[in-house]
């Protein structure tokens, strides 16, 4: 079997959410037994993706105080989960600059602390990606030092329904500057902008070179009518589920129904695998 990484995975420190975001994600979730005991301990989690043949897996961190309840604690969190099987766990963490002194020295710690990527959440942190060139200029230093440590930065397109959410930051278009100021910079721009703005999206992975996007939180089933192109951009398109979010019940039946789309075999691969195997090298 060909192998898989699952580049968007929500493993997370239950123990911070606010209640009212922890009830979105307990909503309808007949596994949340399972979230918490793989979110205590990295073995059972390990089990789990060997059960569901993956590889390797992305787990997504980020400070949101007000909204989510994450402080930039969860960066020790993550980065200690990940150290029971770095080369098969991604530790991804944040920099939100309103929660630290200097936010470029913060990336700078996180790098060496094993953090292997960041992530944005414009619409959970409340901060537009481009605003850096509005004033934030802290926002700027957290670009220009990921770039420099080769930590790719994951930004959060498209709509979300946790409460209090604010979508209005979460517009592709947003990140068209940041492609133009840090071309170095590694961008993952996840979910692809769905299910609102999968055009702005495809149009950035276009037309910036370190531009990619991720097809997480997309059921497979509506992928080719999000992105009827996909094959054109196929070389920085990775695969995620987004589990356990809001709307992904399970991965496996994600991982059968991307399988079985009407792409060719390679292109497949390279979303299955390939692009994210390049992006983090062992
Ligand atoms: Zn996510």
């Amino acid at each position: 079997m060909q192998p898989v990484i699952d580049i968007h995975i929500h493993i997370q420190p239950l123990h911070m959410f606010r209640p009212q975001a922890l009830a979105m994600i307990k909503r309808g979730r007949k596994d949340y037994a399972d979230v918490e005991r793989y979110s205590a301990d990295p073995r059972l989690f390990l089990k789990f993706l060997d059960g569901l043949g993956i590889e390797r897996a992305g787990l997504i961190n980020y400070v949101s105080p007000e909204i989510m309840g994450f402080t930039p604690e969860v960066n020790e969190w993550i980065a200690k989960y990940c150290a029971a099987a770095p080369d098969r766990l991604l530790a991804f963490g944040s920099v939100l600059p309103r929660t630290v002194a200097d936010a470029g020295a913060e990336v700078d710690r996180l790098a060496k602390l094993g953090i292997r990527a960041l992530k944005l959440h414009p619409s959970h942190q409340v901060i537009t990606p481009n605003s850096y060139r509005d004033g934030c200029a802290a926002l700027a230093a957290v670009y220009e030092r990921a770039q420099a440590n080769g930590l790719p930065l994951m930004i959060h397109t498209g709509t979300s329904i946790f409460p209090g959410a604010r979508n209005v930051h979460a517009q592709p278009i947003l990140c068209d500057d940041v492609g133009i100021d840090f071309p170095n910079l590694t961008v993952i721009l996840a979910h692809g902008g769905r299910p609102l703005w999968m055009e702005e999206a495809f149009f950035l992975v276009r037309r910036h070179k370190n531009m990619h996007m991720d097809i997480s939180g997309i059921p497979p089933q509506k992928l080719l009518e999000y992105f009827p192109r996909i094959a054109e951009i196929a070389d920085k398109v990775l695969w995620g589920t987004d589990w356990p979010g809001p709307g992904v019940p399970e991965i496996t039946g994600n991982l059968e129904k991307f399988r079985a789309l009407p792409l060719r075999e390679d292109a497949k691969r390279k979303i299955l695998y390939d692009n994210a195997a390049r992006m983090f090298p062992r």
